[in-house]
């Protein structure tokens, strides 16, 4: 199937007289005949379900879905994208491990990865996601077990290599997690160009209506777990009575690993609910994102030519630092644009103080028109060296077109240009 008829029928398939709509199955268990039929489910879960904790008809109809999309193997959904760049780490770092992580990805992760996961021994070392190969490379030590970095940053909207980094981490044994919130699987496949993991927030494009927060792990089953790096794969799992991961679910011992180990312990699983608003989202994911790279690229043009705007970042505009990898790595550009407007931090604030059609929130990848002045919102803890390395200046907005006509779009932005 080709992408467009993924979004509607990858997952779900109804049977001789089953609704034709992807079921909500909102029940925290499932009944069996025996104790025996629950013991055998407990050694091989593939049998049937267990507990919602980690795991759901209707959730994982939209996994399915996610993998499909992603060319991967199997997906976890979560409930946020935070919880999806934890649980993608955490199932390959124990305290006393590190990760290479690019300089350039979401403000949020940047904090569960400096602060959070450094309480818990974890050490993240952060790379320009620009720098060559051989300097990438010299990040990487003897305890690093994986290397992160974002399709299309957000809100640097620096476009990463990925088989530059792919290649760093596999010279290493080691493999690379990509998310690919901004790009969704529609714009760019990461699994395509070596990555082995990818993340994403299914809260920004794939909800793409602003319904519910979640997140995805999808698992491209490629990456060989016995070359000796990850013992906690190879050997028996004590918390899971003995399971050895690569021997009882071969390509899928690392989605196999999080959901069983991780997911069981931590339970950030999404409800059927939200999977199935979810899913709505996805079925018209395909031909919402071209829609938004031909507003975007009305609307990126439009500030270019503006006497107010000092820079405009937009991976699909001639002449942008990102334009050649973007041209290689992606379909399509997505929505979002970054500006820095003349005048710095106050001008943008007035800027966006006069939109009246777009919204200042906190949100992105919306269906309707929204901006953020990231360093005071959502990069606010990081300091002014983490907000020039994730490629933030303090004038930068966000801004996040959505599907209305874009002479409405570009009217709003007109008039709150003219009050600066
Ligand atoms: C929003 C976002 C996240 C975090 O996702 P939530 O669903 O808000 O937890 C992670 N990565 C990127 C690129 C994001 O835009």
């Amino acid at each position: 199937m080709k992408d467009e008829t993924k979004c509607l029928h990858a997952g779900y398939t109804p049977k001789n007289g089953e609704p034709r709509v992807l079921p909500i199955v909102q029940s925290t268990t499932y009944v069996f005949d025996s104790t025996k039929d629950v013991g055998d489910v407990f050694d091989d879960p593939s049998k049937a379900l267990i507990y919602s904790r980690f795991e759901n008809p209707t959730v994982m109809a939209v996994e399915e879905k996610i993998a499909a999309l992603e060319n991967g193997k199997a997906a976890m959904c979560t409930s946020a994208g935070q919880a999806a760049s934890l649980i993608s780490v955490l199932n390959l770092c124990n305290s006393g491990d590190s990760f290479v992580a690019a300089s350039q990805i979401y403000g949020g992760t940047i904090n569960l990865f400096a602060v959070t996961l450094k309480k818990l021994g974890i050490e993240c070392i952060f790379v320009d996601a620009d720098a060559p190969l051989e300097e990438i490379k010299k990040a990487f030590k003897p305890n690093t077990k994986c290397a992160f970095g974002e399709t299309v940053a957000n809100p640097a909207l620096s476009v990463l290599d990925i088989e530059k980094w792919a290649n760093a981490a596999h010279s290493f044994g080691v493999p690379l997690i990509v998310d690919n919130t901004f790009a969704t699987p529609i714009n760019c496949k990461p699994i395509n160009y070596g990555a082995d993991i990818v993340v994403h927030s299914t809260s920004k494009y794939m909800d793409g209506h602003a319904l519910q927060v979640g997140g995805v792990i999808v698992d491209s089953g490629k990456f060989n777990w016995e070359n000796g790096k990850f013992p906690d794969f190879t050997t028996p799992d004590e918390s899971y009575h003995g399971t050895i991961y690569t021997k009882a679910y071969k390509e899928l011992a690392y989605i196999m690993k999080a959901r069983m180990q991780l997911m069981r312990d931590f339970g950030a699983y999404p409800s059927a609910n939200s999977a199935f608003l979810l899913n709505i989202g996805l079925e018209t994911l395909a031909i919402r994102m071209d829609r938004y790279a031909e507003n975007a690229l009305k609307v990126a043009e439009y500030f270019k030519n503006s006497d107010k705007i000092e820079a405009v970042r937009f991976p699909g505009l001639k002449g942008d630092k990102y334009y050649d990898l973007a041209k290689k790595y992606l379909r399509k550009p997505s929505g979002v644009i970054s500006i820095d407007i003349k005048g710095g931090k106050e001008n943008a604030v007035k800027f966006m103080d006069n939109l009246k059609l777009a919204s200042n929130e906190v949100h992105v990848a919306d269906i309707r028109t929204c901006v953020l002045h990231p360093a005071s919102a959502t990069h606010r803890q990081l300091t002014d060296e983490q907000l020039i390395a994730a490629g933030i200046n303090p004038g930068l907005v966000r801004f996040s077109v959505g599907l209305e006509n874009t002479e409405d779009i570009i009217s709003d932005i007109e008039n709150a240009l003219a009050k600066i």
